[in-house]
């Protein structure tokens, strides 16, 4: 039996339809838009003016507090201004706007292909280069990597686990980077590993990619201190309560952290960066992208320079069909859909996929029949036809008790509800409203 979570999950089709398109460069375009908030935390401090001259890789905006990232230019050329520019969402945020003029790096970085493997940095040293060149964790958080590889005072880590399980639909980036450059994860993996002082790890890969668990388990011969764990496909694994829980059999508490239970999980996307920072001294600025949907012309998966407009990518796969609807910026079930094509992608773009208006047909809600079938669903052991309806009543004391807080969105209540009921988007605002309770409360 194949290792997995305990509680809940959901088996959608995996739609992996991309695959088998190997990584390709994209061109560097012609603009390049840089956003100044692509971590969680305060946004980043532009440092160049207009008119600027500046080289790709180069630092353009710092880190502006505890949590937030430095950020580099990913092309070079001219900035030819810094100001609000759209999101997907459509919400201004503020942009550095550059005019590429060939493409310049900056001299400090080794560009060349040879592999590094001999790690000469102190931990410390590794944590400041990781916050140097801005690393941020790609598996969807976007939460700046050195902070999360500095366990807080009175936590120990013990265990680092790099998730390779990729468990939404449709996205091929993760299973692309694994199969193309499995050394340099294993690489990135051993240096979080001395940064964290942990002597164990392991990387997780569902058993629908096959060839990702045999050649990473191939490369990890050479690094025994690291080890493969092939996973039984279930949404979502790749959730890290869920990972941690899967490979180690230990659980996060409630409103707990995974460090709780000793363990840091990042992505293997991150692995790759870090070892392009501590090793090639190459700052985040380009990172691998699906482009996909099952009404595209083509599927691939793009070597992608940071702030590329999306409408240049939705060009690259063919041209859409007339039915193509919807644009989501991630997987199907936590992706957030994209309003504005003219947006530009960020660090943690992982993936575009297309929808038809048939994918998307939202089905007229009935009434529930009390099947229970989300609740066995959850992976957080929540009753989510119960949270609906508190929250529909706007009952907060209610909400708080029955932990709405420990919801991670993973949407396999709605995935499972026979009678259409959109769970997800109450519950994920009425859990806004009691974290926003629960943080104005005095300690
Ligand atoms: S979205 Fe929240 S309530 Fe619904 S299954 Fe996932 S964790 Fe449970
Ligand atoms: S799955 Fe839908 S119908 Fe069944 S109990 Fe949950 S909310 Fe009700």
């Amino acid at each position: 039996m194949k290792k997995t979570f305990s509680m809940g999950g959901i088996h959608p089709h995996d739609k992996k339809i991309s695959a088998e398109s190997a990584i390709e460069r994209f061109p560097v375009l012609s603009k390049a838009y840089i956003s100044m908030s692509q971590h969680i935390g305060a946004p980043a401090t532009p440092i160049v003016q207009k008119g600027d001259k500046v080289l790709t890789g180069q630092l353009i905006a710092t880190s502006s507090g505890f949590i937030s990232a430095n950020i580099h230019s990913s092309v070079s050329g001219t900035v030819s201004a810094i100001e609000p520019y759209p999101d997907i969402a459509g919400n201004p945020v503020m942009h550095i706007i550059i005019d590429v003029e060939g493409d310049q790096w900056d001299e400090s970085i080794d560009r060349s292909e040879e592999i590094v493997r001999d790690i000469k940095l102190t931990p410390q040293e590794i944590l400041k280069r990781i916050a140097d060149c801005g690393v941020i964790g790609m598996g969807g958080a976007s939460f700046p990597t050195h902070v999360k590889l500095s366990p807080p005072p009175g936590k120990k880590a013990e265990i680092l686990i790099i998730n390779g399980v990729e468990c939404e639909p449709y996205i091929t980036s993760d299973y692309r980077i694994m199969v193309e450059r499995p050394e340099e994860i294993l690489i990135g993996a051993r240096i979080m590993m001395k940064a964290l002082g942990v002597s164990e790890g392991y990387i997780g890969i569902e058993v629908n990619k096959p060839k990702a668990i045999d050649v990473m388990k191939s490369f990890s011969a050479s690094y025994p201190e690291i080890k493969v764990v092939p996973l039984k496909k279930k949404y979502p694994q790749g959730g890290e309560k869920q990972l941690i829980d899967a490979v180690t059999g230990r659980k996060v508490p409630s409103m707990g952290l995974p460090i709780d239970t000793g363990v840091v999980v990042q992505n293997c996307a991150t692995a790759l960066a870090v070892y392009e920072a501590v090793q090639k001294n190459k700052p985040l600025f380009e990172g691998v992208v699906t482009v996909t949907g099952d009404c595209t012309e083509q599927q691939r998966n793009f070597l992608l320079r940071v702030g590329t407009p999306i409408d240049a990518l939705l060009n690259s796969v063919g041209r859409l069909p007339k039915d193509a609807a919807k644009l989501i910026s991630g997987g199907p079930m936590m992706g957030k859909a994209v309003s504005n094509i003219s947006a530009a992608t960020v660090k943690s773009t992982s993936s575009l996929l297309v929808l038809t208006s048939e994918q998307t047909l939202r089905k007229e809600e009935g009434e529930c029949i009390r099947c229970a079938k989300c609740a066995d669903a959850c992976p957080m052991g929540l009753e989510p036809f119960l949270l609906n309806k508190l929250a529909r009543a706007g009952r907060y004391a209610d909400l708080e008790r029955e932990r709405v807080y420990d919801c991670i969105e993973c949407g396999c209540c709605m995935y499972t509800c026979p009678a259409n009921i959109p769970l997800l988007d109450y519950i994920r605002i009425s859990k806004a409203d009691v974290l926003k309770i629960l943080r104005s409360r005095p300690k």
